[in-house]
């Protein structure tokens, strides 16, 4: 598997053994207990707070210096850059979490003896 089709796999989370099976729970971010295509353990993996933890590391590191320099140049009312700075990463966060949960899931999937 190359890192590509992983990255793939991520946005579209899927079960990591077969590929075509669902990986979380209708409405949730939490793992099924077992694939429904090929039956492999997937509540087992548990990826605690890694996906939020890696998540504030990575919008932190882009979304505040944008914040600063957007203060910077524009120098807007403070309600501005709660509401403008709020939504981007509100949405940043529905987009990107699960993503980066299923690659954490896909990775410790393949690297552990669970199966
Ligand atoms: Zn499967």
């Amino acid at each position: 598997m190359s890192f590509f089709s992983d990255l793939l796999f991520s946005f579209k989370p899927r079960c990591p053994a077969c590929r075509q099976g669902r990986l979380f729970k209708p409405w949730s971010l939490s793992a099924v207990d077992e694939c429904a295509i090929c039956h492999a353990k997937l509540g087992q993996n548990d990826v605690g707070d890694g996906a939020s933890v890696f998540l504030i590391f990575l919008l932190g590191a882009t979304v505040i210096p944008l914040a600063l320099l957007f203060e910077s140049l524009v120098h807007p009312p403070l309600w501005v850059h709660a509401v403008l700075w709020g939504t981007v990463m509100l949405g940043l966060i529905i987009v990107i979490l699960p993503a980066v949960k299923a690659y954490i899931i896909l990775l410790e999937y393949r690297h552990r003896s669970l199966k």
